[in-house]
Formats: structure tokens, C-alpha cells, sequence
């Protein structure tokens, strides 16, 4: 039954047409020249013919191209997110990145001076307060488009030593100086959450973070 002649494949465009017509649906070539005779094709020729054009194939087409472009729009996210996590550090508390857009003076004068037990106890309590601290760069490095992060000592104590660990995150407006490990400097910025990183002695460890916006050198004094 699947051998019936059901139709004739036009000799000019290829296009299969049904026995009911003598011109082709397409070109309208006449289907009876016995110059260019027309090739009679089977009903299970005449399905493979439109197998590729009926609207049901169209749908699977359109949906498989769908999920294509679905898996691609995911690969990529999945790529940008793990392209912004250091593959060492992770966040414990939720960052709530803040952009500044108050003037740097309007800034300062908002900030609070918060002692180390209580951002390091509390942090989720002061998560978007502003803050100022003093301490001590111990090691900074420098990433993309002038952002850096340091670790940073806020508490002053015996014989000038800084102690009490923050993680501070920064971008250098241009043409800033460099800062330098072991310098002293006044951090204006917000307390984002927690950080932790793993330490030279591979241990994890997780400190304060502070998303800073004002970084200076502080007024050298001796103690
Ligand atoms: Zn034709």
C-alpha cells in the first residue's frame, strides 16, 4: 500500500505535487511534458518528501532549537558566575554589594567607627552600615580593571601592632597611588558579611568583609 503512485516530483524544482494536479505547485511546470517527464513517487516517498516541511516537524525544529538556545543561555551564566567567584573564597553571608552614590564627604561623615569583636561577632547586624577604620595593610592583591583586595589589621594594640583581621574590597579611582603592604590607612566603607579564604597553611578562615569606597593614607603617628 506503501508503494501506490500518489503523486509526481516535478523535474524542475524537485517539489512533489499530488496526482490531482497536472502543473507543479510551485513552479508550474506542466507536470505531463514528456520532454522532462515528472518522476511518480510512492506514498512512502511522498511522506519522506514532507516530512521536513509539515508544520509538525516545524514545531519539533523550533522546540529543539528552543532547548539549544536555552542550554547555551545557561552555559554561559553558569561560566559568568563561576568566572566571579575566586576559586578560593566564599561568601557565608549574602552580599549586598552597595554602590555608593553618596559624595565621598557625605560618606565619611555618615560612617561609624565599629570595634572588631562586634563586626566579627555580629556581622549580619552591621551588613550595609558604613564604617570607618584604621589599620594596618598585610597583604593586598591586585585583580581586573583596578579592583584589589587586601587584608587589612583594624585594631591597634601593644607596641603599635595591628591585630583583628578584615578582608577589604576596593577599585582605585584613576590615577590613585598604589597602596602598599604595611601601610597605614583610613578605610571608609560598608560592611558587606563575611568572607572566607583558605590561608597559606591551607586552613579555612573567615573574617569581616568591607566593601570599601574610601581608601587614604593615614597621618603617620608614632605611638
Ligand atoms: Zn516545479
Amino acid at each position: 500500500m506503501n508503494d501506490e503512485i500518489v503523486g509526481y516530483v516535478c523535474p524542475i524544482c524537485d517539489t512533489p505535487n499530488p496526482l490531482s494536479t497536472n502543473y507543479c505547485l510551485k513552479c508550474g511546470h506542466w507536470l505531463l511534458d514528456t520532454n522532462t517527464k515528472a518522476r511518480p513517487i510512492a506514498k512512502r516517498e511522498y511522506k519522506r518528501y514532507f516530512k521536513n516541511n509539515s508544520i509538525g516537524s516545524k514545531v519539533v525544529s523550533i522546540i529543539k532549537w528552543l532547548v539549544v538556545a536555552i542550554l547555551l543561555i545557561f552555559v554561559v551564566m553558569v561560566i559568568l558566575v563561576a568566572c566571579h567567584l575566586p576559586s578560593s573564597t566564599t561568601n557565608n553571608v549574602p552580599v549586598t554589594k552597595q554602590v555608593a552614590t553618596l559624595s565621598p564627604a557625605d560618606f565619611k561623615t555618615q560612617s561609624i567607627t565599629i570595634p572588631y569583636d562586634d563586626i566579627a561577632r555580629q556581622t549580619e547586624d552591621y551588613v550595609g552600615k558604613k564604617t570607618i577604620l584604621t589599620g594596618q595593610v598585610i597583604q593586598i592583591e591586585e585583580g581586573p580593571n583596578n579592583q584589589i583586595i587586601m587584608r587589612v589589621n583594624m585594631t591597634k594594640g601593644q607596641y603599635g601592632i595591628y591585630k583583628d583581621t578584615v578582608w577589604v574590597d576596593y577599585t582605585y579611582k584613576q590615577g590613585e597611588k598604589r597602596f602598599l603592604e604595611k601601610d597605614i590607612v583610613n578605610i571608609w566603607g560598608s560592611v558587606t558579611g563575611r568572607k572566607t579564604y583558605t590561608s597559606a597553611m591551607k586552613v579555612d578562615i573567615t573574617i569581616p568583609e568591607i566593601n570599601a569606597y574610601i581608601i587614604e593614607m593615614a597621618p603617620q603617628s608614632n605611638t
